[in-house]
């Protein structure tokens, strides 16, 4: 008989670094707020993980950020990495240890372009790496557990013990170690002593064409904007985004509306402007439930249940083509 630790049947869980509270350091064990996020590389960050058995954990630094300062480039490179792993035969899954300020943003992005059949795993922290109960460990530790479970696929973000599905994930919580939520889809899993317990299917989707972003040597990512419609909004802010500065010409604009996609007449007269002038105007709700029952006679397409900076996402892929 075949030890489950023999080399024939040992199988790899790469672990891609990118940053985040969880690689961070703060000058005191106390503080849990005051830290430098992207510090700890990331094969640090396995030290004390002990991996399951007959699972190698192989650790690759991608990037090393605090994810509110994100970029396409990165993303660029993450989705070319996790398609390098993914390829190869033993290979169980990808890990990606992630700020949780964007962490809902790139699962999106990765869900877009890859929506891979093997599991690519999101995880992050509340907590710095120098904190006295960091919640780091625990959520790689729970992210290698996804990774390796027979029949997990897509992109899924797991952190305090509950497994998200990258399209439906939003951080809600400035300061809890369970700071995430599903929105109307609920959680796929949770996450319990190493093993999942599954409450929906995994995440499937079908991948835009990517080639463009995995094979071009920088993509000129299109200008998408985001405003926020509200009490006493105005056309302002999209009549000098049509100005275009020195960022490029508006090519999408995303409207961050009240409720079922209402908007204030002021921003929805220059909205309408904007799409006769050529911009794709798509409206997404600001509600962090729920989605946009389109009504008949709505001037302006809707994104369904995508938050605003999922939209963006969505909308810029669309663009790119
Ligand atoms: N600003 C940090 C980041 O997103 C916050 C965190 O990771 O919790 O990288």
């Amino acid at each position: 008989m075949v030890n489950s630790s023999s080399p024939e049947l040992r199988r790899r869980v790469v672990v891609l670094g990118t940053g985040g509270t969880i690689a961070g350091r703060a000058a005191s064990s106390d503080d849990n707020i005051g830290y430098t996020a992207a510090q700890v590389g990331v094969a640090d960050l396995l030290g004390g993980i002990e991996a399951p058995d007959g699972v190698t954990l192989e650790a690759e630094q991608v990037a090393q950020v605090d994810s509110k300062d994100m970029s396409f480039d990165v993303w660029q490179q993450l989705a070319r990495r996790c398609v390098h792993w993914l390829a190869q035969a033993d290979v169980a899954g990808v890990v990606i240890t992630h700020g949780t300020d964007t962490i809902e943003e790139t699962a999106f992005f990765l869900h877009s372009v890859l929506a891979p059949s093997k599991p690519v795993v999101l995880t992050c922290a509340m907590r710095p790496a120098t904190a006295l109960s960091p919640d780091g460990p625990q959520n790689v530790r729970d992210a290698i557990g996804v990774a390796t479970t027979q029949g997990a696929q897509g992109v899924t973000v797991v952190c305090a013990g509950v497994v998200h599905g990258g399209v439906d994930i939003q951080k809600v919580h400035t300061y809890r170690l369970d700071a995430f939520a599903s929105g109307d889809a609920g959680p796929v899993g949770y996450v319990e002593e190493g093993e999942v317990r599954l409450v929906r299917p995994w995440p499937q989707g079908q991948a835009v064409p990517a080639a463009k972003i995995l094979e071009a040597a920088a993509v000129q990512w299109p200008r998408v904007e985001i405003v926020m419609s509200h009490a006493g909004a105005s056309g302002a802010v999209i009549d000098a985004l049509l100005l275009h500065g020195g960022a490029g010409p508006l090519r999408g604009l995303v409207l961050a509306t009240t409720g079922n996609g209402t908007l204030h007449h002021a921003l929805e007269a220059a909205a309408l402007k904007a799409r006769d002038a050529g911009v794709s105007v798509i409206r997404a709700t600001r509600c962090s439930s729920g989605r946009i029952l389109p009504k008949a006679g709505d001037p302006l397409r809707d994104a369904g249940a995508l938050t605003p900076v999922k939209a963006r996402i969505a909308l810029m892929l669309e663009l790119l083509g």
